[in-house]
């Protein structure tokens, strides 16, 4: 029985809010839950029960909730500055933070914005305005992989090659073309991942060589396409794709909103490659999944372009948002954090327990592709029931376990915090709902 409390908010959040990515109906069957309050990697319901965030709440929680460094850096800023225009005005948490972020990438000039989606967004629109402002206006169109994702505002859909939202939202959308993806999972016999990163690439030159003089940028998700399903390639691809993007003077966008921030082993995914972008796009991870934030940072010749006594040449681009004094000094704690914790070495160690840990999901009979890169998990279910992610969710939740497989894989992206308990619950939960979910085929 479910406390009342918990009953009446879900019912008054059915009547009144309209949930992300949900097809409303559903709640009819699979309510909503009712969180009160979160601590580490555990998030309660409003009649106390816990559940092990082990997505980190869509990708974005790092070092678990509630975090108490972040919490008192935000707890400071709100004493000091809550929010002040960008245009015209500056303050010290958005100066730090660029200061940082250029630090860490070897790219500068941050712009921001409050959601991933913006940040794909700023990024295209930078680039191809850099192309107007350097004489070549007909560089305005964009190139991605095949199953890429990088949100879902109509000009971010332009990019994101996901089949539900191109059926639905297509005439809306001046849509780019996709080059075939470099996920390992397509080698052939015989094949191994650089194989098939070479002849992803391989594509990519045919497409470039014929569509470079109209073509602005290549944006990809580095490493890991989270949304296509954790699809991971070699980093040959980016090398490949860095030199190609040289050769015909387009752009190269990484897309590192769900894999920056020492997700994949490394604090940029890209950088496993030794390359260099022309644009990041950052956000999820970068204020600990406390407040919404995004950036992006280019080159000091991208910025060079825009320079100008001409208003037009500059980068037309607002939100009022913009560079928010509390998400910034969120995302300067968090960066802090890394520091402090020495995130990026203690992951290695981590994820090592949690590989042990999960070792009868990883060799289970039904499970193909087994992978992991840094703190990303995947294991693709051979099943031939067609809900098997939303049945799966429903027997993680029965366990306390909060995993949302996508299509027919299911995968862990948990913070950077589990303790033997957290590992115990992800591993035996994620295991036992495996074997429930299973049992319903017959
Ligand atoms: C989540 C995501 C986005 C969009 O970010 P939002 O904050 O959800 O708009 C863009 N790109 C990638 C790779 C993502 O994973």
């Amino acid at each position: 029985m479910q406390h009342p409390t918990h009953n009446s908010l879900v019912a008054r959040s059915l009547a009144s809010v309209w949930h992300p990515c949900t097809q409303m109906k559903r709640h009819e069957a699979q309510p909503p839950v009712a969180i009160a309050r979160a601590q580490g990697p555990w998030l309660y319901d409003t009649d106390g029960k816990r559940y092990l965030d082990a997505i980190s709440s869509w990708w974005v929680n790092l070092f678990g909730h509630s975090h108490p460094h972040i919490q008192a850096a935000l707890a400071d800023q709100l004493t000091r500055l809550d929010h002040v225009m960008l245009a015209g005005f500056t303050h010290a948490p958005v100066v730090e933070l660029s200061e940082r972020l250029s630090v860490l990438t070897g790219l500068g000039h941050a712009f921001y914005g409050s959601d991933g989606a913006a940040a794909t967004e700023i990024a295209l629109k930078m680039s191809a305005h850099y192309w107007r402002n350097t004489g070549r206006p007909a560089k305005s169109r964009f190139v991605g992989l095949a199953g890429g994702y990088h949100g879902e505002t109509v000009g971010a859909l332009a990019v994101t090659d996901i089949a539900i939202f191109r059926e639905a939202y297509a005439p809306l959308v001046r849509l780019a073309d996709t080059v075939p993806s470099p996920d390992a999972r397509g080698a052939t016999a015989g094949e191994n991942a650089a194989d098939v990163a070479r002849r992803a690439a391989a594509a990519l030159e045919v497409w470039l060589a014929e569509h470079h003089a109209t073509t602005a940028a290549l944006i990809v998700e580095p490493l890991v396409q989270c949304a296509a399903g954790m699809a991971l390639h070699d980093p040959e691809y980016l090398r490949l794709a860095r030199a190609l993007c040289s050769r015909y003077e387009v752009h190269l966008v990484v897309d590192e909103i769900a894999v920056g921030f020492g997700r994949t082993g490394t604090m940029f995914a890209h950088q496993q490659a030794g390359i260099r972008p022309d644009f990041i796009c950052l956000s999820k991870g970068l204020t600990g999944g406390t407040l919404p934030l995004s950036a992006v940072l280019t080159t000091d010749v991208v910025y060079a372009a825009f320079y100008d006594d001409d208003v037009a040449r500059g980068f037309l681009h607002s939100h009022s948002y913009t560079g928010n004094p509390l998400a910034c000094r969120a995302a300067l704690a968090t960066l802090e954090l890394f520091d402090q914790l020495d995130t990026l070495n203690a992951n290695t160690a981590l994820a090592q327990r949690i590989d042990a840990a999960c070792a009868a999901l990883s060799y289970h009979p039904r499970v193909r592709h087994s992978r992991r890169l840094g703190m990303i998990w995947a294991w693709d279910v051979d099943t031939p029931l067609p809900d098997f992610s939303r049945r799966y969710h429903q027997h993680a939740m029965a366990r306390g376990l909060v995993l949302r497989p996508i299509g027919n894989t299911l995968y862990a992206m948990p913070p950077y915090v589990l303790d033997d308990e957290a590992i115990a619950c992800l591993s035996s939960g994620a295991l036992d709902a495996l074997n429930a979910t299973l049992q319903e085929e017959s």
